[in-house]
């Protein structure tokens, strides 16, 4: 017999974790732009963040991590790579070319190929290169990262020529403006030159990553709190 409501115990809303949040809000971007989650790689970007608070998130199943310093990656993730082998190692940052070789052995994929010293010291390095992004200036700041826009053919041309596998484009928007239109110029260079994979979106703009076709979001922040 069913009690009557006033007896009957509330369920309490159960905790979810930062990761399950994540998780659950880039299944909801999918849905909304008919996309299978599946499709999207969630990169925990842990620059700046301890090796305990990588292992909390290995630990919850999670095995796709960013950082944007060689050094510091190799530091914190070659003992966590012995106990857990399919980690997948994402570099996000600025690469110098003295450390190309470096990174073209630690990290199963470069989001930050920017540059023609840069794809010759990487096609040089002499062993396999992992899968690149092209990181573009989507927004032409003189500061920042990233080849420019009309760049980007010549870039790729000779990247392809050299042999690297490029996969995709990466990029980062202006912050504090409206993210949505650098993500769909981002997408439509892809598109163009026929490279199939997106890296945008971090912890503020990756519902709007995911609804203009990221399937890489490198999300920091939203997952681990503030860096040190
Ligand atoms: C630090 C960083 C991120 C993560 O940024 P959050 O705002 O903390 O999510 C993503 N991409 C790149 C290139 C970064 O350097």
């Amino acid at each position: 017999m069913a009690l009557p409501i006033a007896d009957r115990v509330p369920t309490a809303p159960s905790p979810t974790s930062p990761l399950d949040q994540v998780r659950e809000r880039i299944a909801t971007a999918a849905a909304r732009a008919g996309r299978d989650p599946a499709d999207i790689t969630l990169i925990a970007v842990s620059k700046r963040q301890p090796a305990e608070a990588v292992a909390n998130l290995i630990a919850a199943g999670h095995r796709s991590f960013g950082e944007n310093r060689v050094a510091e990656a190799a530091g914190k993730f070659v003992g966590l790579r012995e106990r857990t082998p399919d980690l997948s190692l994402h570099l996000v940052g600025q690469l110098q070319s003295n450390k190309a070789e470096d990174a073209a052995s630690l990290f199963d994929a470069i989001h930050s190929v920017d540059r023609s010293s840069l794809v010759r010291a990487l096609a040089t390095a002499g062993g396999p290169v992992p899968p690149c992004f092209l990181q573009v200036n989507i927004d032409e700041e003189p500061q920042k990262g990233g080849c420019a826009i009309e760049a980007l053919g010549e870039l790729l041309a000779e990247a392809r020529e050299s042999g690297l596998p490029v996969v995709g484009l990466m990029s980062v928007p202006p912050a504090d403006i409206e993210p949505a239109p650098f993500f769909a110029l981002t997408a439509e260079l892809a598109a163009r030159h026929g490279l199939t994979q997106l890296s945008m979106g971090m912890s503020g703009d990756f519902e709007t990553a995911i609804a203009l076709g990221a399937t890489h979001v490198r999300v920091g922040t939203a997952l681990f709190g503030e860096r040190a």
